[in-house]
């Protein structure tokens, strides 16, 4: 990273707050916009108006997890300003400038593939994912003990899905002594879901033992939880659908059949905002520490 790097951070939610802090403490200038109703101490942050910012002098952007919408709006929580992400701002940066977004969408790959600016996505990194799993999967654990009236321990439950954050589900749910079942596709899965010590069942069977669970997480990003497998269902399970939008879940049919099926999104934020602030703090100042 070179010295006296600029950084504008562009809007984001509680878990920014940490980000900004640990960016300011490594001696980084940090510029905010859309961050109006918080003040920081660091000398290194600097507040700004969207039409005051100099692009040109910018190394890098960081825009919230969510990235843009498709007109380039971003979400600010801390102004009633609109933050907005144009072309020609881009334009104006450095061509060394790098804008790390959690996800992007069509409106901002475009932008950065005609402006030639690198686009980094650091929801898709497994590091992100695996330290976010942690929070997730303790929320995860928070909304299951809430909405059912027995105990996790002695509770049948199934687990679709075992990459990031499934597996690490799967780790907590069996500690404290849950029956657990993984649903999987990969036969290296069903071997570490073997040495893990739970069972598994290939994700097309899940008819066959739905009827046995007490609760059905899912984290498979397509629609697994359809009206056949619901309808084998016990109208007392719960399920707690992680997925990102839309979900791996039939929730009207769910809804129809008296099943609770709970779309539990942006977990990490809500429940851990300062850790999950922490995990993307920590990452980001890696990348630009090894120039990634
Ligand atoms: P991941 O590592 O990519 O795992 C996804 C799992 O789904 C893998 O086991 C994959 O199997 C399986 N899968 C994908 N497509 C499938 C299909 N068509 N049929 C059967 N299995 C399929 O993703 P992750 O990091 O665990 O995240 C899972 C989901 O949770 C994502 O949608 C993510 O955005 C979301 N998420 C939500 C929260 C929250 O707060 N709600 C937090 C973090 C992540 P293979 O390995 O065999 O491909």
């Amino acid at each position: 990273m070179k010295e006296n790097f600029k950084i504008l951070v562009m809007g984001g939610d509680n878990r920014y707050v940490e980000v900004i802090k640990k960016l300011a403490s490594s001696n980084i200038s940090v510029f905010l916009t859309g961050f109006n109703q918080l003040s920081f101490e660091d000398s290194h942050v600097n507040h700004c108006e969207i039409e005051e910012i100099d692009f040109s002098k910018m190394d890098a952007i960081l825009l919230p997890v969510a990235g843009t919408d498709l007109e380039g709006n971003i979400e600010a929580v801390y102004t009633d300003k609109t933050v907005k992400l144009s072309e020609e701002m881009l334009k104006k940066t450095p061509q060394h400038c790098v804008i790390y977004t959690g996800i992007a969408n069509d409106y901002l790959q475009n932008i950065a593939n005609t402006t030639n600016r690198k686009l980094v996505r650091l929801f898709t990194r497994d590091d992100i994912a695996i330290y976010n799993s942690i929070p997730t999967s303790e929320a995860t654990l928070q909304l299951a003990i809430e909405e059912t009236d027995v105990t996790i321990h002695g509770s049948n439950v199934i687990i679709l899905g075992f990459g990031r954050v499934g597996l690490t589900i799967a780790r907590n749910f069996a500690s404290l002594g849950a029956n657990v079942t993984v649903s999987a596709r990969k036969p290296e899965h069903f071997a570490r879901i073997s040495e893990m010590g739970l069972k598994s069942i290939p994700t097309d069977n899940l008819n066959k033992i739905i009827s046995q669970m007490d609760i059905c997480i899912n984290t498979i990003p397509y629609q697994i939880i359809d009206s056949e497998v619901i309808d084998k269902m016990k109208s007392s399970s719960l399920i707690i659908d992680l997925a990102s939008k839309p979900g791996g879940t039939d929730f009207e049919y769910a809804s129809q059949q008296g099943i609770k099926a709970i779309h539990a999104l942006g977990l990490p934020g809500k429940t851990a905002p300062k850790t999950a602030g922490e995990i993307i703090g920590t990452v980001l100042l890696e990348i630009l520490e090894n120039n990634e």
